[in-house]
């Protein structure tokens, strides 16, 4: 009981914490701006300097939007982001979203909305892929064009090869909802549906699959011996009481070895056969750090994370100009997530704009507990949201009204009008758990 009550606490100085430092920024860059009234923008051909950041999601683009908006006026920088995406993809809704149909539109978000040129010559904005890093520039896939840094960020976060659920694997917003689509489909037409990986997203899309096709067979294989086992037992429970109460069958110590489903059935590590025509790979989650196998192999980690020095700095001294944050970066995060990656991208922002103003970096990202929050959705209409400190847990169960999730309030964030993307035209916008409730 004592051990919840300090959990409250700490959630409640978590909370004071997040307000005291968005507060502290605000002001930083009303002064920014106020300074840049009073001075005048400077001519753009002034930022002869590039600060380039690799990869534009939570990570990247917050370090990208911080930058942009508390660069002293006169500074000789401009940021520069290189990310192939054509919009920023939300990553949490993608589990629900290969599940339920008409709301991909809402998975990939223009960017635009909240990093601007302004004042002017302050962003350069690249849609292409590194291929290459080296001690002065970064390589180009499309356009084959060497771009040098003064400083480098890299963000480029975690993939998977197979694609959705985890991540979409297109750049293009089409193509990727087409992707979308055609999980839907299959998961749909499918009889029996074996979900590999009691992770959130596997949770989810079980749980999902079975809740809006519920006489379906829906399986779910984990490898460990209880779903979720990277968080408290409480949170293990709740998941595995929210997938056996929709109805999935839920294996656990077990793996897939062989996927014939194609032909009807599929072999797990223990011999077992199942007859299964639909497998969904939730599994597989890696570092995408091969872009400095060449530069700095050492900094990879046997995980393929990047090393990194508590200021995010690459722990290769030669390099004190390169830093990581976000997925990529080996940071010891218990369970990495968007919370931490924009974390570590105020740490590097912070001391990137010391390093532009001639100082020393000096701020250390350090982890916190409170990060490994985690909302995991148990079907259509049901949630339980996990705190824990590894000593104690508060679960909050919750009700589920919208099918898209949070994907509003993430356009919002994002500095957009939901769902309003000149790229798509109008798109329809269904609910069916209105229909099912
Ligand atoms: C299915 C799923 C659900 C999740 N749900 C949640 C949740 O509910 N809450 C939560 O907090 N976290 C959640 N997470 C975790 C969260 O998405 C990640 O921790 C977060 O996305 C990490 O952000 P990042 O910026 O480090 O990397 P990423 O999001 O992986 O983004 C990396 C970016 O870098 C770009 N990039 C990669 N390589 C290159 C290159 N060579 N050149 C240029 N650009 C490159 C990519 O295109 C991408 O835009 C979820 C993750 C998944 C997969």
């Amino acid at each position: 009981m004592l051990e919840k009550t300090v959990l409250y606490f700490k959630l409640a100085a978590y909370i004071l914490n997040i307000i005291r430092e968005e507060l502290g920024r605000a002001t930083r860059t009303a002064w920014v701006h106020r300074r840049a009234r009073w001075l005048g923008p400077p001519a753009p051909p002034s930022r002869d300097r590039n600060i380039v950041i690799i990869g534009a999601s939570f990570a990247g683009n917050r370090v990208a939007q911080l930058l942009t908006t508390c660069l002293p006026p006169n500074s000789p920088y401009k940021v520069v982001v290189i990310e192939p995406n054509s919009h920023f993809q939300f990553s949490w809704v993608l589990p629900r979203l290969c599940v339920v149909e008409e709301h991909e539109n809402k998975a990939f978000i223009p960017y635009g909305g909240n990093v601007h040129d302004n004042p002017a010559g302050v962003l350069r904005w690249v849609k292409d892929r590194v291929v290459d890093v080296t001690e002065a520039g970064v390589q180009l896939q499309e356009s084959g064009e060497t771009i040098q840094y003064d400083i480098l960020v890299i963000a480029t976060g975690s993939g998977v090869e197979k694609g959705l659920p985890s991540r979409v694997n297109a750049t293009d917003k089409r193509e990727g909802m087409e992707l979308m689509r055609n999980v839907q489909r299959a998961i749909k037409t499918a009889n029996t549906v074996l979900v590999v990986g009691g992770g959130a997203a596997g949770v989810e899309v079980a749980t999902d699959a079975q809740n809006l096709y519920p006489s379906k067979r829906v399986i779910l294989v984990h490898s460990r011996d209880a779903v979720m086992n990277r968080f408290g037992e409480g949170l293990q429970k709740a998941a595995l009481e929210g997938l056996q109460s929709l109805g999935v069958e839920v294996i656990l110590q077990d793996r897939l070895i062989q996927d014939a489903s194609r032909s009807g059935s599929i072999l797990l590590k223990s011999g077992r056969e199942i007859q299964c025509d639909l497998v969904v790979d939730c599994t597989g989650q890696q570092p995408s750090s091969g872009i400095l196998s060449k530069l700095s192999p050492a900094s990879i980690s046997t995980s393929g994370h990047l090393q990194v020095k508590p200021t995010l700095q690459l722990a290769d001294g030669k390099f004190p100009n390169v830093y990581a944050c976000g997925d990529v970066a080996d940071t010891k995060t218990p369970n990495p997530n968007a919370r931490s990656a924009m974390r570590q991208a105020s740490i590097v922002a912070d001391n990137v704009l010391l390093t532009a103003t001639g100082r020393k970096p000096q701020y250390k990202y350090e982890n916190s507990w409170s990060d490994g929050v985690i909302k995991l959705t148990l079907g259509l209409t049901k949630s339980v949201t996990h705190y824990g400190d590894g000593k104690s847990e508060l679960l909050f169960p919750g009700k589920e009204t919208d099918e898209a999730l949070m994907a509003a309030m993430c356009w919002s964030r994002m500095g957009q009008k939901p769902f309003d993307d000149p790229y798509m035209g109008a798109e329809s916008d269904g609910s069916i758990i209105k229909a099912i409730a």
